[in-house]
């Protein structure tokens, strides 16, 4: 796929990725309007997102994403619009802008979202991150050390800093060449993976300190409900990292994590080793992701949703010889 080419005659380009965007979904955004800019200085790129959390506010562009908002004023149709990380459905308020486009680009990682959904689709399930993609469409000679932080950074967070077995021999490629632009890579990683504030990891350990072993400790889950949101005054930004985090306990096959984003509605992560497919799992629910990362939304008590949960993750486990 030729992003130049595809771009040339545009002369309004819009891009977004998916609602609670990640450091994936913020960097793919920034880094492919970066690159766009310098490739054609004369167009109109506009970044459309739900706000991502503040730590990402050290990449270039970021103070100019347009926010989506409920009532957002009407936006006459882009020449070209990009979704990144994501399939359409998960554009929240900007999927009508993709579906208003005269021309489509989808760019993803996603296994739920094998076939794509626009006129050009660069969706790779084995790649790392939708970064890594958006860094092999990059022309060489175009990258720089703006452009370079901003992929760094989904990279980083969509493999755990190399660590996830999303990591190929073309990851390690990539980063090699993205931090050959002198980027500060060592401070990327600790502010924008590492460094919590002090209400997440108090509420990191609320979640730890609470999590229950199930399935003869196959299966680790926990939660966070409304009122101890309130508690400790965090939003869903301030829960990156937990789900991986109790998924580190010895023996366990599978963690799952979730929050209340309304009253008896649940926003479910689900995290595995090999035995347990989750994108499986998550799309029984009408959500998505990985094989070894996924994510849905669910209704009822959090004792409702473990348990139409479980099993499906059961039967991955059996299906595993497990
Ligand atoms: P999360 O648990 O939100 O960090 O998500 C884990 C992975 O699954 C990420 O790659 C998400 O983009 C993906 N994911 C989460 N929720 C959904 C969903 N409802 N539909 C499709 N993919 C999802
Ligand atoms: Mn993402
Ligand atoms: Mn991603």
């Amino acid at each position: 796929m030729n992003i130049r080419e595809i771009c040339k005659d545009a002369e309004r380009i819009g891009i977004s990725g998916h609602i609670r965007p990640d450091g994936d979904c913020a960097g793919s955004c920034l880094g492919l309007s970066l690159y766009l800019k310098k490739l054609f200085p004369e167009k109109e790129v506009k970044v459309f997102l739900e706000k991502p959390a503040d730590i990402f506010s050290c990449i270039k562009g970021f103070s100019e994403i347009v926010v989506l908002e409920e009532g957002m004023p009407k936006v006459e149709p882009f020449d070209v619009y990009f979704a990144l990380d994501a399939r359409k459905d998960r554009l929240g308020a900007a999927e009508k802008f993709f579906e208003e486009a005269e021309t489509t680009v989808n760019i993803d990682h996603h296994v739920s979202n094998a076939e794509g959904c626009g006129t050009y689709n660069y969706v790779y399930p084995e790649a790392s991150s939708t970064c890594e993609l958006v860094y092999e469409l990059v022309e060489e000679e175009m990258l720089d050390a703006d452009i370079a932080a901003a992929l760094y950074i989904g990279i980083v967070h969509d493999t755990g800093v190399f660590r996830y077995s999303c990591t190929s021999p073309k990851t390690m490629q990539a980063a090699a060449k993205l931090i050959g632009t002198g980027i500060d890579f060592p401070k990327l990683i600790e502010e924008t993976f590492y460094e919590k504030t002090y209400v997440q990891n108090q509420i990191m350990g609320r979640a730890l300190l609470e999590s229950m072993l199930i399935m003869d400790g196959r299966c680790i889950v926990s939660y966070i409900d409304k009122k101890t949101m309130d508690f400790y005054q965090v939003t869903s930004k301030d829960f990156e990292g937990i789900v991986s985090q109790i998924k580190l306990t010895k023996g366990t096959d599978c963690a799952v994590f979730m929050y209340e984003i309304r009253t008896l509605e649940y926003k479910v992560s689900l995290r595995s080793t090999d035995k347990v497919n989750v994108a499986k799992v998550a799309e029984m629910f009408g959500g998505g992701g990985h094989v070894r990362a996924a994510g849905c939304t669910m209704n009822g008590t959090f004792h409702d949703v473990i348990n139409n949960l479980t099993v499906h993750i059961e039967e991955q486990l059996e299906g595993a010889g497990a």
